[in-house]
């Protein structure tokens, strides 16, 4: 199988960017990438030869495509068809606009024959649940559907976030619950896999350069993921509840609850938690402006 893209001189440069640089180059070529199911080799003339299995999926995913010869055919960069109801594996992250507890990142499979359930028990966007609500959900979800959660820590975030920016952190952690789940429901294969948006595609392959392995075989990304399939709803839930039992434990920890948020509230709770003597390394996300007015440091 092989498909031949044309591409401008910015998406050459993007693809290369976006792909491991793991194979010698042939004469002529600007990169050479060889992934789980397709070679890729990209010529400095634009010219891009994809080959494999995968061949023309992956060079879907860049949506200029023309078959040798043919003249440009675009090809729908979109979801596919019936999308909804295909088996799917989701991810999303909670945690990131919140200065104290952890960054929670979760990934789910939902099969084609149980999406109609979990619709009908009410899996939909987290935010609109109640905390109980989530505790409930995550509790069939996580009893009916292989998944993995990867509950980082504050002490850990702080430690990781000063080697990585915060997209790069969550897109690390996404890589990796997916990877997880892959290896779970393996040899089942995942139809599509549906990363709940939250940098552009190219940004987020290029945060995983270098990654040993690195899932992108049928993965799109939508803002508001949860709207196109429950499996990005069920990954929300999920680790909105993992979240939400970690800072139930860190507020427990320290004597007092822990608001979410990132507001004139935490800043009060967090001052009380410097003159207990707490390390706010064990509570919060260091990086925040919170710690500056904690501490009084201008
Ligand atoms: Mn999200």
């Amino acid at each position: 199988m092989q498909t031949v893209l044309k591409v401008s001189p910015a998406t050459l440069k993007k693809m290369a960017a976006t792909y491991p640089a793991n194979r010698k180059l042939p004469a002529g070529a600007a990169f050479a990438a060889k992934l789980a199911q397709v070679t890729i080799t990209g010529y400095k003339s634009g010219k891009v030869l994809f080959q494999g299995a995968q061949a023309a999926a992956e060079a879907a995913r860049w949506g200029e495509v023309s078959a040798a010869g043919a003249g440009k055919a675009s090809v729908a960069s979109d979801l596919p068809a019936n999308f909804a109801r295909l088996s799917v594996l989701g991810s999303d992250e909670v945690g990131t606009g919140s200065y104290f507890g952890p960054l929670t990142t979760a990934a789910v499979y939902v099969a084609s024959d149980q999406v109609a359930q979990l619709e009908k028990l009410g899996v939909r966007d987290s935010k609109q649940l109640t905390d109980p609500q989530i505790r409930q959900l995550a509790h069939q979800i996580t009893a009916t559907c292989p998944y993995h959660v990867l509950d980082l820590a504050p002490h850990d975030y702080n430690r990781l976030i000063k080697q990585y920016n915060q997209a790069q952190l969550k897109a690390l952690c996404h890589n990796f619950v997916l990877l997880k789940v892959e290896e779970k429901i393996a040899p089942t294969k995942p139809a599509a896999v549906l990363i709940d948006q939250f940098v552009k595609p190219a940004t987020y392959f290029k945060y995983l350069r270098g990654q040993e392995e690195i899932l992108r075989q049928d993965v799109y990304f939508k803002e508001k993921g949860e709207g196109y399939h429950v499996a990005v709803a069920a990954a929300s839930i999920v680790a909105r509840a993992y979240s939400l039992a970690t800072i139930d434990r860190l507020s427990e920890a320290a004597g007092m609850t822990l608001p979410i948020g990132a507001g004139v509230k935490v800043d009060q709770i967090g001052k009380q938690l410097v003159a207990k003597g707490l390390d706010l390394d064990q509570f919060a996300k260091l990086h925040f402006a919170n710690t500056k007015r904690i501490r009084g440091v201008r």
